[in-house]
């Protein structure tokens, strides 16, 4: 540990481990079986499938709707026909509880807020069923009777990179059955010969993730009355349907409750269990372990709890000591947020704990949760080499991998597929491409020094204003320019081979010459090359460093019809070349202007991708780290005079539960410094991060020790300077004043406006003047005015400040 940690860190006060309520011993069950029968029937079941199709099917027809291009029928048929695939696939499987209403054509909170009739009013949605036009313009935006509708609010999923969008909550709102989607789903699939397992999100879940709009101080849960009767209504149809189990999702219970929040979640449940019990309830939680919360979710009275044994193996045998006498024990084995072939020593023994303990006809397998978070199937996967290939598991093969374990557990097994998966696990733990034992030595020799600058920031500054001579107030952005259809499809071109390597490199040159002429012209102070080579920050850096491997069609969806590829990181990560070090070099050359080298930071390489399972995210963070620090200092040797760093996972990184975020964010800001500190005093550190909520991490944010951040400000008008008010922020900031999610282009006045508003918690010497975040997506009609207008804005605010004569303006 460095020793900033201990100083940093001191003031937190943790919670201890095992401060978990002591259980009544009645409650508990009686243990069963000392060993395991000769051979047992072990259910399996499914917690929700990937909606997306093994191709992207369901993207292709929500963009093909939306455009215009296919009528809502056509949605819905194909809508229709992936679910039935994605049935057909768990059943031949041989999956017992295969899940329904896990489909979504948008969002599974956005389907729950449509059930329970939660539509905001702006949505003109009073009619008693919520149509398709008014779901998606929930999602989306759209017109209202007054105008445009702005979208709800859109978060990411518990840690995931799944984003839902947020039920607006308000006192003494109202809940109805406004949607017939689970009814109409478990009929579908009635008509197909199967009886599903209908999914819905938790009430109280729903409401904890919903945001209110209007009173300060409203608990929402406040509402749980309101909305539990609605959950009767459904579950009673569903009943009526022939529906056997439904499963609720309540990861509310991988979060830090209160008190009072576990009393509703078991009041609501004994209410739903008591007035429907025909039928089975099974109640899941996923992405951590019970914690605190472990008494109230093992006295919930219903038919089947499901945890997520990935997260919480610590925990499991406290659980089976306080596990009731009746519920069935849904234990997810198969880790559904990672890609990773399954350990299945690992999770037999497990299983067999679980099995000695209630009894093996209580014991069901599972995936650690929805399947959504995996991509589809390996079977598309070309370009991996056998070796490879034999390490993973995509959302196919982890279904294939609940029904081998549970056979394996109840000694029905085939003793071949557990020994080919011991053997897959034992070579990769050997593989000379997982382990480099340059990069180890390295990691083994990292000092503490190795994570300090040499001087102090006031020292650095001195030295960096000497060497840059900037303005007060001095302008920037934060790396990418428009990446237009030019630019993506030179890249495209590249791939398919219609593109030499020169020609491409010839091509880039040209961009990176426009980006500089057009920034020297615009008045930029500190410029950058653009980022046209990149397609994503993390992509880019991912492809040119050892230890990444790459999916052909690993998508995941993160939003609606969006999805995003993550890289996996397999290996001990190593950079064989320089990746920036030649654009930078030539962009500098072009310009006697400062040049901003662009890394992507280790925390974001981490955070956005796959990450190893064989060794502490701490590690493979500060294998990044290392490869990144000689990039940076390799771009100083090249006479460049500021790096940036980015960092916009740094806090979605952050632990659900408090008393991790401490450890997580020491060794998280860690590795950004040991990226960082490699170079001289008089090399300028820039970081980006692009939230607006850091009040509750601004300690960790300064502790990055970078000579400026750049923040995302405008979209909130600045609310996050709140966080500079009470906190006296040691480096440089620029608070974004263009939001550059919006093709509006803001004035000049708008942007001086938002610079004074930072002016009256931040210093004149600290402030710097830049967008949100990067303009890749953004258009040069919009991106030239704006960024004259900042520039304009600038000055004017320079004048008014004196700092700078008329003249220039
Ligand atoms: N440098 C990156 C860009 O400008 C930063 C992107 C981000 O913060 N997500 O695109
Ligand atoms: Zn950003």
């Amino acid at each position: 540990m460095v020793p900033w940690v201990r100083n940093f860190f001191s003031g937190f006060t943790t919670v201890p481990a095992a401060s978990v309520t002591p259980i009544a011993d009645e409650a508990a069950a009686p243990e069963r079986h000392e060993t395991m029968p000769a051979t047992a029937t072990i259910q399996t079941q499914n917690l929700g499938y990937p909606r997306i199709g093994a191709n992207r099917e369901l993207k292709r027809a929500l963009e093909a709707f939306w455009q215009g291009r296919s009528s809502e029928d056509q949605l819905h048929a194909e809508a229709k026909r992936l679910r039935a695939v994605h049935w057909q696939k768990q059943r031949e499987a041989g999956i017992d509880l295969i899940p329904s209403n896990d489909f979504s054509c948008y969002d599974h909170v956005l389907d729950t807020i449509a059930l329970v009739g939660a539509v905001p009013a702006r949505f003109d949605a009073n009619s008693g069923h919520v149509d398709t036009a008014t779901y998606f313009k929930m999602a989306r935006g759209g017109g209202g009777s007054c105008g445009h509708a702005p979208a709800l609010e859109m978060t990411k999923w518990f840690d995931t990179n799944y984003h839902y969008l947020v039920p607006e909550l308000h006192p003494g709102m109202e809940f109805r059955v406004a949607s017939t989607k689970p009814f109409d789903e478990f009929a579908e699939a009635l008509a197909l010969g199967l009886r599903t397992k209908p999914v819905l999100l938790g009430p109280v879940t729903f409401l904890l993730l919903g945001k209110a709009r209007e009173a300060d101080g409203f608990d929402p849960l406040s509402l749980l009355d309101a909305l539990v009767p609605v959950y009767l209504e459904v579950l009673h149809r569903l009943a009526r349907q022939g529906a056997e189990w439904v499963q609720l999702d309540e990861p509310a219970f991988a979060l830090d409750l209160t008190l009072a929040q576990r009393t509703a979640l078991v009041g609501a449940y004994r209410q739903m269990a008591s007035t429907v019990p025909q039928l089975k309830l099974m109640v899941a939680t996923y992405f951590g372990g019970l914690g605190e919360n472990l008494t109230a979710f093992t006295s919930l009275p219903v038919a089947g709890l499901h945890v997520d044994a990935t997260r919480s193996a610590a925990e499991l045998d406290h659980l089976l000591a306080h596990f009731p006498g009746h519920p069935m024990l849904s234990l997810g084995v198969v880790d559904g947020r990672n890609v990773w072939r399954n350990n299945f020593t690992r999770s037999l023994a497990h299983l067999q704990r679980a099995a000695g303990r209630i009894g093996a006809e209580r014991l069901m397998v599972a995936p650690s949760c929805s399947l959504l978070h995996s991509p589809v199937s390996l079977k598309h996967e070309k370009n991996f080499d056998a070796e490879l290939k034999s390490w993973l598991a995509f959302a196919d093969e982890k279904v294939a991998e609940v029904v081998q374990l549970a056979r394996l557990a109840g000694q029905a097994g085939d003793a071949g597929a557990l020994a080919a998966n011991q053997c897959a696990n034992e070579a990769r733990r050997k593989s000379a491409r997982i382990h480099n034992p340059a990069v180890q030595r390295r990691l083994a020799e990292v000092r503490p020094a190795d994570y300090e600058r040499r001087a102090s920031f006031a020292t650095r500054k001195q030295k960096q204003q000497a060497r840059l001579n900037l303005p007060l107030l001095p302008t920037t952005t934060i790396g990418s320019f428009p990446q237009t259809h030019d630019v993506r499809s030179a890249r495209a071109r590249v791939k398919k081979g219609d593109l030499s390597a020169a020609g491409y490199e010839a091509f880039l040159q040209v961009q990176v010459k426009r980006c500089i002429e057009f920034q020297e012209d615009v008045g930029l102070d500190v410029l950058v090359h653009g980022e046209f080579e990149r397609n994503d920050m993390v992509e880019y850096f991912g492809e040119n460093l050892a230890g990444f491997a790459f999916s052909e069609n690993g998508w995941v969806q993160s939003y609606g019809s969006r999805c995003v590829k993550p890289p996996m990181i397999f290996g001990d990560v190593s950079r064989p070349a320089p990746i920036t070090v030649e654009s930078a070099r030539y962009a500098q050359s072009l310009t006697r202007k400062p040049i901003k080298g662009m890394l992507t930071g280790p925390v974001t390489l981490l955070e956005w991708s796959f990450v190893r399972d064989d060794q502490p995210r701490a590690i493979t963070a500060q294998q990044i780290a290392l490869a990144l620090r000689d990039e940076a200092c390799d771009l100083e040797a090249a006479g460049l005079a500021v790096i940036q760093i980015d960092e916009p996972a740094l806090r979605e990184g952050l632990p659900l539960r408090r008393a991790e975020w401490a450890s997580y964010l020491g060794w998280a800001v860690n590795a950004f410094r040991l990226s960082a500190a490699g170079v001289r005093d008089d090399t300028q550190i820039h970081t980006h991060m692009c939230y607006a909520e850091f009040n509750d991490i601004i300690e960790a944010v300064a502790a990055l020790d970078a000579d400026v951040i750049s923040l995302e400000a405008s979209r909130s008008a600045m609310d996050l300077l709140d966080a500079f008010v009470g906190y006296r922020y040691p480096a440089d900031v620029g608070p974004g004043v263009w939001d550059i999610h919006s093709p509006r282009v803001p004035s000049a006045e708008e942007m001086a406006a938002l610079l004074r508003k930072a002016l009256t918690v931040l210093s004149p010497e600290q402030i710097w003047v830049n967008p949100d975040c990067g303009l890749k997506t953004r258009n040069w009609s919009e991106v030239a005015p704006a960024l004259e207008n900042l520039v304009a804005a600038t000055r004017h605010v320079r004048v008014a400040l004196n700092l700078e004569p008329h003249a220039t303006a």
